[in-house]
């Protein structure tokens, strides 16, 4: 059976002290995590902190992005062999606010995958239609779109290996949730795609839900079929709301 993947994109939030104590109140919970695979994504500060913490323990690190060079003169950013290097298993890729706020196209996003593949990290390629596009009845053209611009840039081999994030963006941050049939239905038509690609590959990948995910709708959108775990923000900073997540199921 997959494991249930649960990913905390701590976002551009903590701070020495405060990290400490989330991920104190982590590591107590940690070895029940039989079925779940618990990754932590903080900035990469943190990075070291957390892999400190986390020696001993079954929780993986993660980080929030990459650059899509393998070194040189790009100040201010971080290779995938440098994540690698601070133990990061995986990468999140083309985060609705990266694509946004920094304008990263379905092409840098591309590159980005090739590099965290390159350096043998798991990429989780984030993808999701603003409410505009949902409302126009474009989401599911939006999402293929993300979807097959990454797959024909790198072929489907190398896609064996990447986790898809479904993060619809009217529902980042805003508590205001996909229902669990909207959830599932995006879902469906995601893994319907890929099994169109491939049979085995659309089994085998893991497609994760984020967007105001909490301890109280969890619960049913883990139900889903076609749900394999979450990616959330705001409720992965609370240790109770974690714990609660990590258990379900
Ligand atoms: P929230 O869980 O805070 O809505 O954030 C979702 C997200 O963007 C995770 O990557």
């Amino acid at each position: 059976m997959k494991q249930t993947l649960i990913i905390a994109n701590w976002k551009m939030n903590g701070s020495i002290l405060a990290n400490s104590k989330l991920l104190i109140a982590m590591l107590k919970f940690h070895n029940k995590l039989q079925h779940v695979e618990l990754v932590i994504c903080p900035p990469f500060p943190y990075l070291h902190q957390v892999k400190e913490y986390m020696v001993g323990s079954n929780i993986k690190l993660g980080a929030q992005n990459v650059n899509e060079n393998n070194s040189g003169a790009f100040t201010g950013e971080v290779s995938a062999d440098m994540l690698k290097e601070f133990s990061c298993r995986y990468v999140l890729i083309g985060h609705s606010e990266r694509r946004a706020l920094f304008q990263e196209s379905n092409d840098i996003i591309a590159k980005k995958i090739t590099q965290a593949m390159d350096a043998g990290l798991t990429p989780v390629l984030c993808i999701g239609e603003s409410l505009e596009q949902r409302e126009k009845g474009d989401a599911q053209a939006v999402i293929l779109e993300q979807l097959s611009c990454v797959i024909n840039d790198i072929g489907l081999k190398k896609f064996k290996s990447v986790v898809i994030a479904y993060e619809p963006i009217w529902a980042i941050g805003t508590g205001q949730t996909a229902s669990p049939e909207q959830a599932q239905k995006v879902h469906r038509m995601i893994r319907q795609y890929i099994y169109g690609l491939d049979p085995i590959l659309s089994k085998s990948i893991s497609i994760l839900y984020g967007g105001s995910v909490n301890e109280i709708n969890a619960a049913e959108l883990i139900k889903q079929k076609d749900i394999d775990g979450f990616l959330f923000g705001g409720a992965s900073l609370k240790s109770d709301s974690l714990e609660t997540i990590c258990k379900l199921k």
